[in-house]
């Protein structure tokens, strides 16, 4: 009897944090310099010189925890050496999530530039929705601790597999 209610709360626990996380919209964080118009269309933003690699990927889900289907996801940042590329499209790519709500990047590591902790900056759209547009973090980075746009909440949950990194985040979106 006692193991089944410390079974029941150890079920409950996971179920809880779940609903509350896709209940709170995804924090709003500037755009920054660096955004353009007219990304191209793509999941993968891999060139050949790569020296990381990392695999994004998540859901976008509305307030009540729906899948929200063909999202725009719009993904920018730095590059190996901080840099963004203002006169092309390296490191810039839009696409849309699946009919169950489920995107994947492919990208690099992104560098560190002066005032700023590593983060990727991103649009998110439901179809017909208001465009939320925030950043991501990195988990255990030195540059969190000082740079004051850093938030928590928008941190991705990375596991490093050798040279890759996978890193996961989803998104709640009005639709
Ligand atoms: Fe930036």
């Amino acid at each position: 009897m006692q193991r089944r209610q410390i079974l029941a709360a150890a079920l409950l626990i996971p179920l809880e944090g779940l609903a509350q996380t896709c209940g709170a919209p995804t924090p709003r964080q500037t755009e920054g310099p660096f955004f353009k118009t007219q990304s191209p269309m793509r999941a993968s933003l891999v060139e050949k010189s790569a020296k990381s690699k990392l695999v994004l990927t998540g859901v976008v889900l509305s307030p009540q925890c729906k899948p929200v289907a063909n999202a725009l996801l719009d993904f920018w940042h730095a590059d190996e050496e901080g840099d963004y590329d203002n006169r092309g499209f390296r490191y810039r790519g839009h696409q849309f999530s699946d009919a169950q709500g489920r995107y994947r990047l492919e990208t690099i590591v992104p560098a560190e530039y002066p005032g700023r902790a590593r983060h990727i900056h991103v649009k998110v759209q439901a179809p017909g929705g208001r465009v939320l547009t925030t950043q991501l973090y990195f988990p255990d980075e030195p540059g969190n601790r000082t740079d004051g746009s850093y938030r928590r909440e928008l941190t991705m949950q990375v596991v490093r597999k050798g040279a890759q990194r996978d890193a996961r985040v989803d998104f709640v979106v009005a639709a």
